[in-house]
């Protein structure tokens, strides 16, 4: 096969033993890689706990991955996610997938529990498990040094190995498969680290072709603003929208409380880029490079870690806002859950942080000391437990990110429908709403948004099983990406084909939800955004959300993906999708 290797790799940790898997071609035309692999292999088992030996830990990497494909290197990882009882899956960037493909492999399956602490060791087609007790309780650095540079790493922190329920997975050192607790699930299988060495080639269909869909893709990142613009992703990192979102009043601020930042004019990406003297880094394979990295190495936390760990939880030290991201690296914890979880303990307690307080906790919450250890259940099951549930700024559990739903109401749909909980990832109608790409929408009102979430929850499945970066899509689209799949693999598929298979991989999410018992219920936004307003100022008025008007939207949303109005699944649209 071109593209794919045609092997996937099953470890099992309880009886140490290793397997390979070779499906058919049908398998991976159907399937693609990445989301939608993944997602075959969770479906199996979506019931079982997250903490069931038997449940998987998955890591796909694509059919594109490895290739000269744009970006295309990036990997699913998957399980049932600890802190929201749904699928949890992350798009994780760095070197990890682009090894596993040239060691030869498609995907990695882990399942079962050591019996102590384990590490998991490819080197191309060489598979071993290795003791990592001495490793139990070090930090990410540790377990990564003397990585060689033809090594990539997941690793877990403490944080893990402590419980946390926002534990995640690091990725080379500083690309997190972050939200939901993934690492938590790696933890349970008393696996440390995967450490993947991969030297070979990946086959592909047709170069010539594959080097003029490349060029295609090249010219529109070139002519993207949003890509390549002085005021890009490319020269400031995701840190860039930190001004856009400030500007037009959705920053998040004071636990949600208010949505302007009187601080942000010194909490910019370009305070860092200049206190830091940043230079750009990114995942292999990618010439956009939106990672900042400062010069003595400190990593420039991405744009939902600056707002969240400044705004949200009222700090305006930039230093702070850099050791809170060191802090959740080393330790493994994702940023957006541990910020939010600190801003709902801020509001609750009534008491400001100072830097120190602020990194302070969040190492107890690391390390499982004191308060910490009620903290590092997460916001909602923190809120509940201190009788103030509506201080939990979460749907699904899962906490927000760093676009106040008040301010752009597709994404207020987006955040309350999606299958991992509050996420921006699944669906970005700030794109539209903000950006004002690929069609410029009002974004005050419900009007259109269902559609406009349900094609790109879509698009961004297909994208995460092509494992393509979704920031490409802001200049590039399938098409461009359709052409170079079937460059690399010889399969045609369409744009239209590849957005049909995200919708049956997504489809294929709300099922395993809905046999886990979510329902339209779990389809909602914290009270907060109906009843409070927001900081209207300069002409524009953040006013609280129409329930009336967001209960109609999330209706159309579900007519038009096809559930029923409790937001489950029916036969009709799975024998439409060809789900059994
Ligand atoms: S644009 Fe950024 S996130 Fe996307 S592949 Fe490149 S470096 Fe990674």
């Amino acid at each position: 096969m071109n593209g794919w290797t045609g092997r996937i790799l099953h470890a099992d940790l309880s009886a140490r033993t290793f397997r390979v898997e070779e499906p058919p071609r049908a398998f991976y035309e159907r399937y693609i890689g990445g989301k939608g692999m993944a997602g075959h292999y969770l479906g199996e088992r979506a019931t079982l706990s997250w903490d069931d030996p038997a449940m998987p830990l998955l890591f796909f990497n694509g059919p594109l991955t490895g290739t000269p494909s744009p970006s295309s290197g990036r990997m699913t990882v998957m399980a049932r996610a600890p802190l929201t009882g749904a699928v949890g899956d992350s798009s994780v960037g760095g070197g990890l997938g682009t090894r596993l493909k040239r060691a030869g492999w498609d995907g990695l399956v882990v399942t079962g529990r050591a019996h102590a602490l384990t590490g998991l060791v490819i080197a191309d087609s060489a598979t071993e498990f290795r003791d990592a007790e001495n490793l139990r309780g070090a930090e990410v650095s540790r377990v990564g040094e003397g990585a060689g540079a033809d090594t990539s790493t997941a690793i877990i922190g403490p944080a893990a190995e402590n419980g946390v329920l926002f534990a995640s997975i690091i990725v080379d050192g500083h690309y997190c498969a972050g939200r939901g607790g993934l690492g938590l699930v790696m933890a349970s299988k008393n696996l440390k680290y995967v450490s993947v060495r991969g030297t070979g080639a990946v086959g592909i269909f047709d170069p010539d072709e594959l080097a003029r869909a490349r060029e295609d893709i090249f010219r529109l990142a070139s002519a993207s603003p949003a890509l390549k613009g002085e005021l890009g992703i490319g020269a400031f990192g995701t840190g860039a929208l930190y001004d856009l979102m400030h500007s037009r009043r959705m920053m998040p601020t004071e636990n949600f409380r208010a949505t302007r930042f009187d601080y942000a004019e010194d909490m910019n990406a370009f305070r860092y880029k200049t206190r830091y003297a940043t230079r750009r880094t990114g995942c292999a394979g990618c010439h956009i490079l939106c990672k900042q990295t400062g010069a003595r190495g400190e990593t420039v936390p991405e744009f939902e870690t600056m707002s969240h760990f400044s705004a949200l939880v009222g700090n305006t030290d930039l230093d702070a806002v850099v050791e809170a991201n060191r802090i959740c690296n080393e330790t493994g914890m994702d940023t957006i859950s541990a910020a939010s979880t600190i801003a709902c303990r801020r509001e609750i307690m009534g008491e400001n942080l100072t830097p120190h307080a602020l990194t302070g906790l969040l190492r107890d919450i690391a390390y499982s000391r004191g308060e910490g250890r009620e903290l590092g259940a997460g916001s909602y099951r923190y809120a509940v437990s201190k009788g103030r549930p509506g201080a939990s700024m979460s749907v699904k559990r899962l906490e927000m990110p760093a676009y106040d739903p008040r301010g752009a109401l597709g994404m207020a749909l987006a955040y309350a429908t999606s299958t991992r909980g509050a996420c921006h990832l699944r669906a970005y109608p700030i794109a539209h709403e903000i950006l004002r790409k690929p069609v410029a929408t009002d974004r005050f009102t419900f009007s259109g948004k269902a559609r406009i979430v349900k094609i790109a929850e879509d698009m961004n499945a297909a994208v995460d099983s092509l494992t393509a970066c979704r920031f490409l899509f802001f200049a590039a689209t399938l098409e461009e990406y359709a052409r170079a799949l079937a460059a690399v693999t010889g399969m045609r598929m369409s744009a239209q084909d590849l957005l049909r298979a995200g919708e049956r991989f997504y489809y294929a999410e709300r099922i395993m939800n809905a046999a886990n018992g979510f329902t339209a219920h779990d389809d909602d936004l914290p009270d907060r955004f109906f009843t409070e307003e927001g900081s209207s100022g300069d002409g524009i008025r953040v006013l609280p959300l129409d329930r009336a008007a967001f209960l109609r939207a999330r209706a159309d949303y579900y007519l038009v993906r096809g559930l029923d109005e409790r937001g489950l699944p029916t036969p009709e649209k799975c024998a439409e999708l060809g789900i059994v």
